[in-house]
């Protein structure tokens, strides 16, 4: 393992400093340090250095679903992408909801050895809505898992819910809610509105997800306990949840960079590409969701990434399958939609796409600033770049990406991941070559 000098970043977008970097630590931080002999120069003028990123919703698929995504090339994807930390949702199969399978995915994290992979555990038995997972026995595991969620369905049942959250309140873990009504999005296509009508897809009305929102911030508020909203995609959620935070609820929210970025009118291509889960909405949502991030209501941005093999893509909308991915192509869309247009600076990011997201899942050694004695986990982003995005060039083992053949901003040069690079000058590093590095330290 090798000391890397980072010379003539701009921190956070600030200010032009060097980083030194050592033994999985950050060694010196200040404008023109001295080269030590041994050091590797990486030359960063003109880059934005940001804390590695992390993100708080990404689908892995293993166990289970290899075919799609596995630890290692959803790991790959991170890094390519700037994330050193992903929590990895509960929908595999077997579903993460036992100390065993947690502690798995635990294990292929640490050996794919890009990123820092936490384990979301599961809510419910199965993701069945019926009983408890083992919350305690996750929580005490290897893992230690503290993030909860069945994403990807709803809880659905409020006793459930009241029962997680009061579970969850014991050992200071956090439940993270899918909101969607089940029963009012049966045989739900896309956002119900004019383009649904003019399709002749059945909609998704905003009312089922915002009657779900409303009744956990208040759930959260009675049992006194955190309540998390993944991906909000309405007005309406962003006002409940603005409401329910000046009531001094408990709750925290997510905004996804498809949901800040694309709108109902892609339905109209009949591309399932564009078919998530929740849907794209309206343009008015759009600007909501982005006022909430303005305001501080949306306390982060996760990606879903969500890959599906191409038999579940390639085929007509309504047999399509719901969800896009989106680890590489992630802080594009936010330079795009929020830095670019001069909502929000390079330090909000850190705060949406780092800081806040590891305090939120509890990931300690994660998200922490560019400082002296922190981890060596950052990226360096080049704002001046564009690129054209094309699915076979990126390391998801899935091709589901909505940019396919879309421009835009912004590139990740490198990745440190506790101290040593997984992103080269633009490009991903091999594991071997990341693995003996680490050891020859
Ligand atoms: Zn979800």
């Amino acid at each position: 393992m090798s000391r890397y000098l980072i010379r003539g970043a701009r921190l956070l977008g600030k200010e032009v400093v060097d980083i030194l970097t050592g033994d999985d630590t950050i060694e010196a931080v200040g404008a023109d340090l001295p080269v030590p002999a041994d050091a590797i120069i990486v030359h960063a003028a003109g880059l934005i250095a940001l804390p590695g990123l992390v993100d708080p919703h990404t689908h892995l698929r293993e166990p289970g679903r290899e075919d799609s995504e596995t630890v290692l090339t959803g790991s790959q994807a991170a890094a390519a992408g700037g994330y050193t930390c992903v929590n990895a949702m509960a929908n595999t199969m077997p579903v993460q909801d036992t100390a065993g399978v947690v502690e798995q995915v635990l294990r292929l994290g640490r050996e794919a050895g890009y990123v820092d992979v936490r384990p979301v555990g599961a809510v419910s038995a199965g993701l069945a809505g019926e009983h408890l997972a083992e919350l305690g026995a996750m929580a005490e595991s290897a893992a230690a898992v503290r993030y909860f969620s069945d994403d990807g369905a709803c809880v659905a049942d409020p006793v459930l819910m009241r029962r997680a959250l009061e579970y969850a309140k014991s050992f200071g873990g956090v439940i993270a809610q899918h909101a969607q009504d089940p029963r009012l999005t049966e045989g739900a296509q896309m956002h119900e509105g004019e383009i649904s009508a003019q399709l002749g897809l059945a909609g998704w009305p905003a009312v089922a997800e915002e009657s779900i929102v409303a009744r956990d911030c208040l759930l959260a508020q009675h049992v006194g306990s955190r309540v998390h909203i993944l991906h909000l995609s309405t007005k309406g959620s962003v006002d409940l949840v603005r409401w329910a935070k000046s009531e001094g609820m408990p709750v925290t929210a997510e905004a996804t960079p498809h949901h800040l970025a694309l709108d109902h009118r892609e339905a109209c291509s009949y591309d399932p590409r564009f078919k998530v889960n929740p849907p794209l909405r309206t343009p008015a949502d759009i600007e909501a969701l982005r006022r909430g991030i303005v305001d501080g209501t949306i306390d982060v941005i996760g990606t879903d990434h969500a890959p599906h093999p191409a038999e579940d893509k390639d085929c007509e909308w309504s047999a399509g399958a719901h969800g896009m991915i989106g680890l590489e192509t992630a802080l594009s869309v936010v330079q795009q939609t929020l830095v670019d247009t001069g909502l929000i600076t390079w330090s909000d990011v850190a705060r949406l796409m780092s800081y806040t997201p590891a305090q939120l899942c509890q990931n300690p050694a994660q998200g922490r600033p560019i400082a002296v004695g922190e981890p060596a986990n950052l990226c360096l982003h080049d704002p001046r770049a564009t690129r054209m995005i094309r699915a076979n060039a990126q390391h998801s083992k899935s091709a589901n990406t909505p940019w396919e053949g879309r421009e835009l901003p912004g590139r990740i040069m490198y990745t440190f991941y506790r101290g040593v690079p997984t992103v080269w000058d633009g490009q991903l590093r091999g594991r071997e070559e990341i693995a003996a590095e680490r050891e020859a330290w």
